[in-house]
């Protein structure tokens, strides 16, 4: 079956496993209501028809749309919004790895994409989304990045948007909302509860609502990332022997060879921060669809990382049960504090279906790894970007993740999203006087 360009088959509630065809619903199973999250299944024979890894290589557009017949538009080419998400880099991170014992380490930059975050990917595929189906304004709940990425690309696609952020959201993610010139309420109350606002008013008035999980291509977007890594690490150096490895940077035209591209290179693990739990799904989506095309030969394990404080997915994990328990949430990471993970069913089968684990990290290790990161990689990640990397540190320390593996940590969001952390992180700048002799006491190199 095919909807037009698309290569959708069809698609399937996650809990009771009932399929729809794409034009026969727009967000959930009509059945389970928010708890029937859809998945969304391609023809992968007619995938594999019209692309490959050796013509992907092959390809000049350097952002998520290279993998536009995977993804669920009719015609990205004029439904896209112009402003370039994804393909960020893939830095080989030995210097960092060898301290851990992990010198197969590598870090995927998301804080390099338009709005700062790994939420431009989804937000660009549901704006596409939204200008396909002709709707003419568009709606999320976000504790701050998806808020923040679906303001700027409906900005990019001069489509209105109203975003329903918690009060207590970090002023830099307030900003960006502004900004871009979305309509910003601000709600007395959680994420969680802002949530549900946006569902009634969607529903209400007509908008086409991003909410995560909720609108089945927003996981759609994410799996990019995995597409990347796995196609990325076709010529991104790994490990500490490696000539370029102390850069990381490597242009794909070095590391061409002469025979064609048949699969990608799937790392051992990854790891990522996890909140609602879509960013981890989309993950393993991506990886499904990989497998499900031959174009990787192994499923890495998934390592999923939450914040103590905000720890359902965990909890559920470490019971055996899919059945979320809510927490009351508090973690300096604000993008992954989340009392209610929208998506903790299908968060907690990733990890289980890839014999992956879920960590917890303090919010004093996640300050930690904010430090090690910009210290010894160069990259400037807000908390819960860098609570992937506590994750990792933590994975050594217990002997989880070995030396001879590959390891991909994931970084969701810049470190300029929320300054008052970075400040608490790094430390006070000392003030001097006019003075050399000031400066000669000051400095110590
Ligand atoms: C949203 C977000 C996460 C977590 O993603 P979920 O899909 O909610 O699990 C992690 N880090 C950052 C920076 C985010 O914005
Ligand atoms: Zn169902």
């Amino acid at each position: 079956m095919r909807d037009g360009n698309m290569h959708i088959a069809y698609l399937e509630c996650t809990l009771c496993g009932e399929r729809y065809s794409a034009d026969q619903v727009r967000y959930v199973c009509p059945k389970h209501g928010d708890q029937g999250i859809l998945d969304t299944i391609y023809d992968y024979k007619e995938i594999a028809a019209s692309t490959n890894p050796q013509l992907l290589s092959e390809s000049r557009d350097l952002s998520i749309w290279r993998y536009s017949e995977l993804l669920p538009l009719e015609n990205p080419r004029t439904s896209a919004p112009p402003l370039q998400v994804g393909w960020t880099p893939l830095y080989s991170a030995a210097r960092l790895g060898a301290k851990l014992g992990l010198p197969h380490l590598l870090i995927k930059d998301d804080g390099r994409n338009p709005t700062a975050s790994f939420k431009d990917r989804a937000s660009a595929v549901v704006v596409a989304k939204a200008r396909e189906l002709g709707v003419e304004t568009i709606t999320t709940a976000s504790s701050g990045n998806a808020g923040a990425a679906l303001a700027g690309l409906a900005a990019a696609a001069q489509m209105p948007a109203v975003i329903f952020v918690p009060q207590t959201a970090p002023q830099a993610k307030v900003a960006q909302l502004l900004m871009f010139g979305a309509q910003v309420l601000l709600i007395k109350g959680t994420y969680d509860q802002a949530f549900d606002l946006c569902l009634a008013a969607s529903e209400e008035f007509g908008w086409y609502c991003r909410n995560t999980a909720y609108n089945p291509y927003t996981v759609e977007g994410k799996k990019t990332a995995a597409f990347e890594i796995c196609e990325q690490l076709t010529f991104v150096p790994v490990g500490a022997k490696h000539p370029d490895s102390q850069s990381g940077v490597v242009t794909l035209e070095a590391q061409r060879t002469a025979s064609p591209l048949q699969k990608w290179r799937a790392p051992d693990r990854i790891f990522v921060s996890v909140g609602d739990g879509n960013i981890i799904s989309g993950l393993w989506k991506g990886l499904r669809d990989l497998s499900a095309l031959g174009w990787i030969d192994k499923m890495p394990r998934l390592m999923g990382v939450q914040a103590e404080g905000s720890a359902a997915c965990y909890n559920a994990w470490r019971a055996g049960t899919e059945q979320i328990a809510p927490v009351d949430a508090h973690t300096i990471a604000d993008s992954i504090s989340v009392g209610l993970p929208r998506d903790g069913r299908r968060a907690v089968r990733a990890v289980g279906a890839t014999n992956g684990a879920y960590l917890t990290v303090t919010d004093e290790e996640i300050l930690a790894a904010m430090r090690d990161l910009a210290r010894h990689a160069a990259v400037f990640a807000e908390p819960a970007g860098a609570a992937a990397y506590a994750g990792v540190v933590k994975a050594a320390r217990e002997g989880l993740a070995k030396s001879d593996e590959t390891v991909v940590c994931l970084i969701t969001g810049n470190g300029l999203k929320d300054i008052a952390s970075a400040m608490k992180a790094a430390g006070e700048a000392r003030v001097i006087e006019l003075e050399l002799d000031e400066v000669r006491r000051a400095v110590k190199l």
